[in-house]
């Protein structure tokens, strides 16, 4: 492709210069220039000057769209007259004029901002039509046909998006009139009955807006680039741009474009199409195509489009160029390609090309694909990739065996792959509200228009009963990663009753129904099928490019595993150790509830018991029953943890596996206050005698549980200060490790433990614990003559803990942030009520930018630096890592790389996501670095 030439130096009226051209094979803009030009006006520039054929037209950069919005909707002075200018040169290109009959010109007005928002703003065809431009053309082409289409279409356009009217009320006179000749198709309708239409639509505008429509080319021009400006803050598009964290305040560069008209006959046409398929990624030329029709008809599934390839049948040589100028187009961008193009009376003119929106499956096998061809490097291939991507190709799918008994109701197009399952609701409004009572939906509509996003982000898929792989619904649904059925056309979908029917299987729902959509067949099921987890095993693109992250990255990625069968779905997911066991998991499952119970209502008791009996005291026969009640249900305690402790030193044989010791509050083992109270108070209301077995336990238990209690429990007897206050917890829970990794070594395993103690706040917490646990272990290693490998270390979720981080280094050989809790301490918010209750609103509000929770703050990731830092003075080398939730989230995992973590642990199923994420992290710091 050539060099684009340097922008020339426009001459302008305006303070700035808010216009760049292009036309006869040169531009003044180029690919580089997305965030003035926008990505669509940067792809026409960038193609003009390649030499492709693109119909000459400028852009008004994005700058203007803010300076208009600055200046409350004023065209910034001087604007005007330079886009009059530009307006001449393109008269002077083409040869035609501006409003006049005998050669009228007219264009296209199409917003573009920096990122593609398909369908999200707005666009106006065939501007510069009037009564005496309408006969020009019609005179010009000797097509009447053509020129009352192109009129009624420009009337109902400008009507709908410029002067404000409801489109539905153009869509009812349309109907009526399709109805009155027994039309079926808008081909059906004739040149009379176009003019109709147009007459009709026009006293439409007169009824609901009080004027006539505008005659004025320059009016209608200047109306229609402001209401493109407009539709920048449009409910639609900012609702889109939240979804997506686009910045509202970019603005939209509007491009004002010559028409060409894919409706002038069967020789003419209109098409998208994406040089890969955007579903799986494979290497053909995807995409549909109209003929005798305008971009819109394909679009917005008016018509039923034609698959791309069939083009090459019905006009081999057009077909032919553009597959020519699709694979050209690709090697440039070096990306998959969206492109839009017409065909005027047999001559192809591109009119768009941008980087294609893609599945998860698809963008991971054109970036794999796209190395081995040798048009990518493997980092960029990472950083196309998102991590969202790797997320939703671990999604679930249809249990198969499921899916063969279920009840099908109808099948339509596979537009957007994954399995949906949810109550059907036929608004987007309904979906939003059904969402808000806590329901999973699936949004049911004949077609979806951009103004349906809401719904659509809310639903857990989207089912359509018209319009191609290409229209709304499925550009969308595609990008957001929602699974949708488009196109299905047997079903007869009925608002005012909230129902559809397929009248192919006769199959029928209504609103509230549960159906279940299969995005990669496009099959519509009755009822809730259920779903079996994704094979990671089976997707080799994936593994293929995870291996490249594995090459580039320098943080290791670990899990946070409680179980072995957790622990080895872990490694398989190539996890390279355990960064938390949280051993209390262990203690709620069958029976080991019971136990622990059982000690912890006596821990106390016998703790003090056997500090008198150490002192050399003698102690009663109730005491010595505590004592031996407590050591029985610690005993048994141990031998479960043993066991369990070996499976996972199995599953991670070779690997580093960090063992927290006893953390929550003991309360969370014991039945809850209130039903214990009730219990008492309801058995003393019946008169149970005091004797009563049944209530002498409950109130035996009630008055333990009530010595257990704290107000704060979150900042009471919990973490270390369990342990320090009943030793015997440390004792038991390294006994068990220590033991469990002998077993394991004796039978030719590698275990490898790290014992962390959680919730330190003040070094001595850490330095008792820590002579108290090394005595236990050095009695089991002495007992079993032999020595294992095992560090010791701590959590840092403590905010002092940050500040003291090098007295803690010097008992600590690893530290692992808990930002959880560290979250929780900071903010001083309760993590266990707060996302339920104020701290959404907080978001929602813009009173804080994200959920803290979620990603990690700043504040709290100055605190981590801080702790690095004095940790690494104090012992060099310290090896530091994040077990908090946060580690499996990729703005924090990037946050993590910068202040240099070791390692970020996260659940079993995020390892693959943190693979890649700490890979773009990696290289994003070495470009920082650089740079
Ligand atoms: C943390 O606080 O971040 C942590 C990992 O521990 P837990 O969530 O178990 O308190
Ligand atoms: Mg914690």
């Amino acid at each position: 492709m050539t060099e684009t030439a340097s922008p020339a130096r426009r001459a302008h009226q305006a303070a700035k210069r808010y216009i760049y051209a292009w036309g006869a094979g040169q531009a003044e803009g180029d690919a580089t220039m997305r965030d003035l030009l926008g990505g669509k006006g940067a792809g026409l520039a960038e193609m003009t000057s390649a030499g492709l054929p693109v119909p000459p037209g400028f852009t008004i950069t994005t700058e203007a769209c803010n300076d208009y919005f600055d200046a409350g909707e004023q065209l910034p002075d001087g604007l005007w007259e330079d886009v009059l200018e530009a307006v001449r040169e393109v008269e002077r290109e083409t040869g035609k004029g501006f409003g006049d009959p005998a050669d009228p010109l007219l264009v296209s007005v199409r917003s573009g901002a920096k990122f593609s928002m398909p369908g999200m703003m707005d666009t106006v065809l065939n501007l510069g039509l009037n009564e005496a431009t309408l006969h020009g053309l019609i005179d010009l082409t000797g097509n009447e046909r053509f020129g009352w289409d192109a009129y009624r279409r420009f009337v109902q356009m400008f009507g709908r998006i410029v002067l404000g009217v409801d489109g539905a009320r153009f869509d009812h006179a349309f109907d009526a009139i399709k109805h009155a000749r027994g039309a079926a198709l808008d081909t059906d309708l004739d040149a009379g009955d176009l003019r109709d239409a147009a007459a009709a639509f026009r006293e439409i505008v007169r009824a609901d807006t009080g004027r006539e429509f505008p005659e004025d080319p320059y009016e209608q021009l200047d109306l229609a680039i402001k209401a493109v400006f407009a539709s920048w803050f449009g409910k639609r598009a900012r609702d889109y741009r939240e979804y997506n964290r686009i910045a509202h305040d970019l603005g939209t560069a509007v491009n004002i474009v010559t028409m060409v008209f894919g409706n002038m006959g069967d020789d003419s046409g209109t098409g998208v199409a994406f040089t890969r398929d955007p579903n799986t990624g494979a290497r053909i030329l995807f995409g549909e195509y109209l003929t005798n029709a305008q971009g819109e008809d394909v679009v917005a599934g008016i018509r039923t489009p034609r698959k791309i390839a069939e083009m090459g049948d019905v006009m081999p040589a057009v077909y032919g160029e553009f597959e020519r100028i699709a694979e050209r187009l690709e090697r440039h961008y070096r990306d998959m390609q969206d492109l839009e193009f017409t065909i005027e009376r047999g001559r192809l003119y591109m009119l768009q090309t941008r980087s294609g929106k893609r599945t998860a499956a698809a963008a991971v096998r054109i970036a794999a694909d796209m190395v081995d061809e040798g048009i990518i490097t493997k980092l960029e291939a990472l950083a196309r990739i998102e991590p969202a991507h790797v997320d939703q190709l671990l999604r679930d799918q249809y249990d198969p065996a499921a899916l063969r008994v279920a009840t099908r109701v109808a099948k339509g197009l596979n537009a957007s792959p994954g399995a949906a399952v949810g109550r059907a609701v036929f608004s987007a409004d309904d979906a939003v509200a059904w969402v808000g009572r806590g329901e999973k939906v699936v949004l049911v509509r004949i077609e979806t228009s951009p103004d349906d996003f809401h719904g659509m982000a809310v639903a857990q898929g989207i089912l359509t009963a018209r319009g191609g792989a290409t229209s709304h619904a499925a550009v969308v649904a595609r990008q957001i990663g929602k699974p949708c059925v488009a196109g299905c056309a047997e079903l007869l979908v009925d608002y005012a009753t909230k129902t559809a029917r397929s009248t192919d299987s006769g199959g029928s729902f209504a609103e509230g129904d549960w159906i279940s959509l299969d995005g990669s067949t496009g099959e519509v099921f009755a009822g809730s099928v259920p779903t079996v987890s994704a094979r990671y095993e089976d997707q080799h693109d994936l593994q293929t490019v995870l291996g490249w992250a594995d090459e580039v990255r320098r943080m290791q990625v670990w899990t946070n595993a409680d179980k072995p069968e957790e622990a080895a779905l872990a490694r398989s997911y190539g996890a390279q150790g355990i960064g938390l066991c949280r051993t209390e998991h262990m203690f709620r499952e069958g029976e080991r509830l019971d136990i622990v119970r059982d000690a912890i209502l006596v821990a106390f008791e016998a703790t003090r018991a056997k500090e008198r009996r150490a002192a050399g005291e003698a102690l009663d026969a109730d005491e010595t029953a505590v004592v031996a009640r407590f050591d029985a249900a610690m005993a048994k305690l141990e031998v479960l943890q043993q066991g369990d402790f070996e499976g996972i030193f199995r599953a991670m044989d070779g690997l580093p596996v960090v063992i927290r010791l006893i953390d929550p509050p003991l309360h969370e083992f014991l039945p809850s206050h209130e039903e214990l109270l009730e219990q008492v108070v309801r058995l003393r209301t019946l008169g149970t005698p005091e004797a009563d077995p049944e209530y002498a336990a409950a109130r035996t238990l009630l008055a333990a549980v009530a010595r257990l209690r704290e107000q704060n429990p979150m900042l009471g007897l919990r973490g270390c200060r369990l342990g320090l206050m009943i030793p015997d917890f440390v004792k038991v829970q390294t006994r068990a490790i220590l033991n469990a990794q002998i077993a394991v070594k004796r039978a030719g395993g590698d275990p490898r433990a790290e014992i962390m103690i959680p919730l330190v706040g003040h070094v001595n917490e850490l330095r008792v614990t820590r002579r108290l646990l090394e005595a236990e272990a050095k009695a089991v290693e002495a007992a079993a003559g032999v020595t294992v490998d095992y560090k010791f270390g701590t959590m840092i979720e403590i905010p002092r803990a940050c500040w003291v981080a090098d007295e803690i280094a010097q008992y600590a050989e690893f530290f692992s942030f808990g930002t959880n809790d560290l979250t929780q301490m900071t903010f001083g918010y309760s993590r266990d009520d707060a996302e339920g209750g104020f701290l959404l609103k907080y978001v929602e509000d813009g009173i804080l930018p994200e959920n803290p929770f979620q990603t990690l703050d700043d504040v709290i990731v100055a605190e981590m630096a801080l702790a690095v830092e004095k940790g690494r003075g104090a012992r060099p080398g310290l090896k530091v890592g994040i077990c908090g939730e946060h580690g499996g989230d990729p703005a924090s995992i990037a946050k993590c790389e910068r202040i240099g973590l070791d390692y970020v642990s996260c659940s079993p199923f995020r390892v693959p996501v943190a693979r890649l994420a700490a890979a773009q992290a990696a290289l994003v710091s070495a470009a920082e670095r650089d740079r």
